[in-house]
């Protein structure tokens, strides 16, 4: 790419998959917009995409091979690789041998990773981890429409009428799709929407109505809908009859559903049930959004068909503003799935335990054999490397020692295991650190392939960056290994062959038979992948190609053997483990607004860690005082499976008996924070997919005798704090610190040794106070603060961010010396407070402080005044509040 030149690319993190145009400026900076012309987003992006180019650093990246810990050349880690692999396999069998994949993957690496396992290697032993957020999606797509099929698109999100979003928190989770959502509502405002969450979450914010159910009771939530829309004449008996089977079965049980126990179950009042029965019965334009508060779940395929036979029986499906909805958590959850990343799929959509396709698939690959049996899910997956059964795992583009649930078992599993390889971008993760070879990845700004994001819609991500060290594509590092192992196959000149090898395939014998065909992509040359434009498949032929209408399906055609959904008839089943007197609560875990993931790589952007800094538990202050916690201190959260610490907020928004803790926080990040520890490792029995929104859990304080933080621009060693915790802030770390016991050789010595006060060139100044055991230090390099540190037995220390201004100064004045020693900013009308808008940098303290001042009483008038709301409007929500406490306080 030449130099100030544009990339049309795509976002790397959630499933909405939005355009972004990345610019390289002559100096190398890269920023990046919204592409107006990605039907996805139409130049939107949310705080995370906005931050992408300040997450492009190389300090933390894995540039070279690594073999046995130390560095090596690519040809001696690749060697070491597939002999050990080789070893394994003909000593134990392909049994023995995994891959644990990624929605991260490009679409042409996961088709390599498939093919070689499936193909070559004689086991079905690929997983996902998306087999954590969707696979219950998975299931109830197939089982009521013979195809993992999404009927519709985000278009139909804004014709409905009535948009009912369940177990989503899509404000922070999916923002671009929530802000059409926000923009279509504000055009129509007869459009109703309802939030089913047990939480109350930023989503509530355009709620209608908020039902607040018992978490894990969707299943007697819809039947009950179900009930009542057969019983109040709003079933279509035409499009029953003629497009669905199996209604009976369902509506029969159904009827175990009245209103007055559903209501029970669910926890919810009748007048607010009813309610919303009488919403979803008179809207025929409707659509109903579901995600991970469904998924995931030991009864999450349950849910799904739930839902779906909701819709079903009114025909509202595949036609403008109505049908289901899965919105997918990763950026190519979508296109794993299209190319059988999950162990009992094949590829293109077809089925392991369909012969024909089975030989099909093997014709087509010319490989000399293919699985037949379905292989490991990603939770028995790693209990059979814990067991021994599995010798031989490689780990791609994922963090299972962080995401997957009882994540201490699954880090011991790897640590026993004969062989792991690992294909990372991040050096040093939780993962990595557990590998035998570590193959250097190359990243978002490197990557060239395909995506296909919620509404089916396949987008070019096209790599604008070199790739530093020796980082090599995920597909060749597969190829090499392929290779070295023997088989032939894996010679692709790049991912454009891939690509047409894999639309080949879904066109091979379909005919329209199958939903994934994308045969009209077949044959493209290098310049046309190259400038593919985002496009919805199916894409059967050519002429499919263009356009961006949306492509419905569903609407009276399905991919069963007689092209007829089926309702699969389902009862409400309680959680695996319910809470009792030792572990009395239900945790809910999910994603904060700011955060990606494990973090890997949002972690490194400044303005995305000064939104939420810090691992929490969030938990109601009247079930907080039974614990004995305080809002702001330190909680350990214990389950049968493992415990964490973390800070304590109130919340009134989270329901009486749950705790919700978000699944960023891993070991860079925090001393004790992986909320995996803690998870129930049961799995819906149909999906594999584990219950991450409730396991039995308790509360406790965490004891330290000391509260602190330090702001530096080196790292600190953190080994000896009781609790720590690391953000990344503009030109500093963020390091918030607890201990027990003042430090033997006192605090002086102490502060020193750890921001290094004992430098010659460094100009340390100091305040102690052992009896009180307060103390404050701070590190002045030529005249540039270098780090500062505060410890106080209490919690009320400095604000940091107020603090975090004095890095940006290239000299201290004697004024900004004394205020460090008092702990007080010298200009506390400078301290902004936390971060609210991460799009401009606005703080809490600003925008209370102009709300006070200019009278603001809205937030399009806070946009005016400070920008802040205005560019994401991911913070809407959270102005609100702020305008609410104002009021409150005045
Ligand atoms: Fe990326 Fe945000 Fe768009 Fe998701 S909504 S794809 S995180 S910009």
């Amino acid at each position: 790419m030449n130099e100030a030149a544009e990339a049309r690319t795509t976002c790397p993190y959630c499933g909405v998959g939005c355009g972004v145009i990345a610019s390289v400026d002559t100096a190398g900076a890269v920023s990046v917009r919204g592409d107006e012309a990605h039907p996805a987003n139409f130049g939107r992006l949310c705080s995370k995409g906005s931050a992408l180019g300040e997450t492009l650093g190389l300090e933390q990246r894995l540039l070279y091979p690594q073999l046995d810990g130390q560095r090596a050349s690519w040809d001696e880690a690749l060697e070491a690789a597939s002999d050990r692999l080789r070893r394994i396999l003909d000593a134990y069998g392909p049994e023995s041998v995994a891959l644990y994949v990624s929605g991260q993957m490009l679409t042409e690496d996961y088709y390599v990773a498939n093919k070689l396992v499936k193909g070559y290697l004689g086991t079905a032993n690929i997983d996902t981890n998306s087999r954590l957020c969707m696979s219950s999606a998975v299931v109830g797509h197939k089982r009521a429409f013979g195809a993992d099929t999404v009927p519709g698109g985000y278009e139909d999100i804004e014709l409905a009428d009535l948009v009912v979003i369940t177990g989503s928190n899509l404000a922070w989770c999916h923002p671009v799709v929530y802000q059409r959502l926000v923009a279509a509502k504000k055009q129509r405002p007869q459009m109703k929407v309802i939030v089913i969450d047990p939480r109350g979450t930023a989503t509530c914010d355009i709620a209608d109505l908020h039902l607040a159910l018992k978490p894990g009771s969707d299943v007697a939530l819809f039947n009950g809908l179900l009930h009542h829309l057969a019983t109040q004449g709003v079933a279509d008996p035409e499009f029953i009859e003629k497009h669905t089977r199996q209604s009976e079965a369902a509506l029969a049980m159904a009827q175990d559903y009245p209103l007055e126990r559903v209501a029970e179950i669910c926890g919810l009042g009748i007048a607010e049930l009813a309610a919303f029965y009488r919403l979803f019965a008179a809207h025929e334009k409707t659509v109903t959004i579901f995600s991970q508060g469904v998924n995931q779940s030991s009864s999450g395929s349950d849910k799904v068909n739930s839902i779906i036979n909701c819709h079903l029986l009114t025909g509202r499906i595949g036609r403008p503003g109505m049908g289901p909805f899965s919105i997918t958590g990763q950026p190519n959850a979508m296109g794993g799935r299209e190319v059988g990343g999950l162990a009992n799929m094949l590829a293109a959509h077809m089925d392991l335990d369909n012969a024909d396709h089975r030989q099909l698939v093997q014709n087509f690959w010319g490989s000399p054999e293919i699985a037949d049996t379905a292989g490991l899910k990603a939770v028995d997956l790693f209990e059979a490397i814990h067991a021994g059964r599995v010798k031989a795992v490689w780990i791609i583009a994922t963090n299972p020692v962080v995401s997957l649930p009882d994540a201490e078992r699954v880090r011991e599993a790897l640590a026993g295991c004969d062989l792991v390889l690992v294909s990372d971008v991040r050096a040093g993760t939780d993962t990595v650190q557990l590998a035998d070879i570590v193959f250097p990845a190359t990243a978002w700004a490197e990557k060239d392939g395909t995506v296909t994001n919620s509404e089916r819609r396949i987008s070019r991500q096209r790599g604008f960056l070199p790739a530093p060290g020796e980082a090599r594509a995920d597909w060749w590092i597969l190829c090499e290994v392929a290779r070295r192992l023997g088989f032939a196959g894996f010679d692709y000149s790049g991912p454009a062959e891939i690509f047409d090898e894999h639309a080949r395939l879904s066109a091979v014998g379909n005919h329209g038979q199958r939903d994934f065909d994308i045969g009209g992509l077949a044959g493209l040359a290098t310049e046309e992948y190259a400038g593919l434009e985002p496009v919805q498949w199916p894409v059967p032929d050519r002429q499919a190609m263009s356009g961006h209408a949306p492509r419905r399906l569903c609407r009276d055609d399905f991919y069963t053997p007689d092209r007829k959904a089926r309702f699969i008839a389902v009862q409400y089943q309680p959680p695996a483990h319910a809470p009792d007197a030792d572990y009395p609560f239900v945790l809910n875990t999910g994603r904060i607004r700011d955060q990606w993931h494990t973090m890997t790589r949002t972690g490194l952007s400044p303005r995305l860690g000064g939104h939420l800094p810090e691992p929490f538990v969030e938990i109601h202050p009247r079930d907080a005082l039974l614990c004995g916690t305080a809002d702001g201190g330190l909680g350990r959260v214990r389950s049968r499976w493992g415990e964490i610490v973390v800070r304590v907020k109130y919340s009134a928004e989270t329901p009486r008996g749950s705790l919700f803790v978000p699944i960023h926080w891993n070991g860079l990040t925090a001393s004790d924070a992986r909320v995996g520890k803690l998870v129930n490792p049961v799995v819906d029995p149909h999906s594999g997919e584990p219950e991450f929104k409730h396991t039995p859990v308790m509360l406790e304080p965490f004891a330290v005798d000391w509260h602190g933080f330090a702001l530096s621009r080196h790292s600190l060693p953190t080994d000896d704090f009781a609790y720590w915790a690391m953000a990344q802030g503009e030109q500093f770390r963020r390091y918030e610190l607890a201990g027990r016991h003042a430090p033997a050789a006192g605090w002086g010595d102490w502060g020193r040794e750890l921001l290094g006060g004992s430098e010659p060139q460094a100009d340390w100044l100091e305040f102690v106070d052992a009896t009180a055991n307060l103390y404050r230090a701070a590190l002045v390099v030529d005249d540039r603060i270098a780090a500062c540190i505060f410890i106080s037995p209490r919690l009320d220390l400095p604000s940091r961010q107020g603090l975090a201004g004095l890095f940006a100064q290239t000299e201290l004045s004697e004024r900004d010396r004394i205020s460090l020693l008092m702990g007080r900013p010298a200009d506390p009308a400078a301290d902004d407070g936390a971060i609210v808008c991460s799009c401009f940098g606005v703080g809490r303290n600003r925008i209370l402080r102009e709300i006070d001042a200019q009278g603001l009483t809205s937030p399009e008038a806070i946009g005016s005044c400070l920008k802040a709301g205005t560019n994401c409007g991911s913070c809407v929500p959270e102005l609100r509040k702020l305008l609410a406490e104002a009021r409150a306080a005045a």
